[in-house]
């Protein structure tokens, strides 16, 4: 078994850091990644609030920019699942899909996946008619009406995305107020002529026989009910962490992400946590980054002193 100073899982912006960090350090390290690197930032069109950029970048301008300046140095990369982690006192075993890694250090940045709405219908409806994915679904429906379930960041986001494309977008939210950041909220405003914000309403059923035809809402102030023909229905509804493989004992807060304390540091001895999987306030790419830098930094410290 081959065994590394430290294991990466994941190739957002957080594990890319990590990693940077840990092989500029000199460690030995095995980036492990299931799909291509970006993460969630590929399924961004543009990102606006990374300094440095101005003019917005792209997503994936952004994650091949990443991954080029993490590509000039030497490390293992293995494209496979992560399944489990038996975590041990000095090294620990990372099993992946075709074979075993010894690690002496984990960094854990597997990210965050969208939550569903939980409506009966749901899982039947998507891909006809139901996405989770504005910049991989939004040309299918071209000119034609759709809603957008959410308050959030990613709801106006992607809402201000779909508008170019949609004849009228209806952005649904169960509150009077929205979450996302007030510079989204003042764009999605502006743009009266395409999208009719429902505020302090929620779905209560989706309607269709073979694909999704209109849903039924409630106004939760008045109760009243109503029905809405669409043609699709994007829902941003917050975010889930991906840990299906996390190790028994490993401290989670009450939504399942990980907790740590400023270092990176997880209750379990070096096993680190980083970017959205992570048990914070604010998941951005920004903080994704810093959290990778934070994690691989306190790695590379943990490693020294295991070696001295
Ligand atoms: P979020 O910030 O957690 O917002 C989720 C939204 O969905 C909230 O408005 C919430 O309503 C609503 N919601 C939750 N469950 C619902 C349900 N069952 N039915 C109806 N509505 C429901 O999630 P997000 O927008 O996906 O963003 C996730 C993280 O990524 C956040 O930290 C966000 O800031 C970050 N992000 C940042 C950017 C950016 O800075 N450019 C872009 C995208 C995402 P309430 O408001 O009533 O709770």
């Amino acid at each position: 078994m081959k065994i590394y100073d430290s294991l990466v899982i994941g190739g957002g912006p957080a594990g890319v850091t990590a990693a940077l960090y840990l092989v500029r350090a000199g460690c030995s390290v095995a980036w492990v990644e299931r799909f291509s690197p970006g993460g969630q930032v590929l399924l961004t069109e543009d990102i606006e609030n990374y300094p440095g950029f101005p003019e917005g970048i792209k997503g994936w301008e952004l994650v091949d920019k990443m991954v080029a300046h993490l590509g000039q140095y030497a490390l293992d990369r293995y494209n496979q699942a992560v399944l489990n982690i038996a975590v041990n006192t000095e090294r620990h075993v990372v099993t992946l899909e075709s074979e075993q890694l010894g690690a002496k250090t984990v960094i854990i940045c597997s990210g965050a996946t969208h939550r569903p709405l939980g409506l009966p219908n749901e899982d039947k409806f998507l891909g006809r008619g139901i996405s989770y994915c504005a910049l991989c679904d939004g040309n299918f429906f071209k000119n034609q009406d759709i809603a957008v379930v959410g308050g959030g960041n990613s709801a106006l986001e992607e809402s201000l995305y779909l508008a170019k494309l949609v004849r009228k977008l209806y952005l649904i939210h169960r509150r009077d107020a929205f979450r996302g950041n007030k510079v989204y909220q003042d764009k999605v405003l502006s743009l009266t002529d395409t999208i009719e914000p429902l505020l302090n309403t929620v779905i209560t059923s989706i309607q269709g026989d073979h694909a999704l035809e209109g849903l039924k809402l409630r106004n939760v102030l008045t109760q009243e009910e109503r029905e809405l023909r669409v043609d699709g229905l994007f829902v941003f509804v917050g975010v889930e962490p991906q840990g299906q493989f996390l190790p028994a004992g490993l401290a989670l807060d009450a939504h399942g992400f990980v907790s740590t304390d400023t270092e990176m540091r997880t209750n379990l001895p070096g096993i680190y946590a980083a970017g959205d999987i992570r048990s914070k306030l604010c998941r951005q790419v920004t903080t994704a980054v810093g959290d990778g830098a934070t994690a691989g930094h306190a790695a590379s410290i943990y490693l020294e002193q295991l070696h001295a």
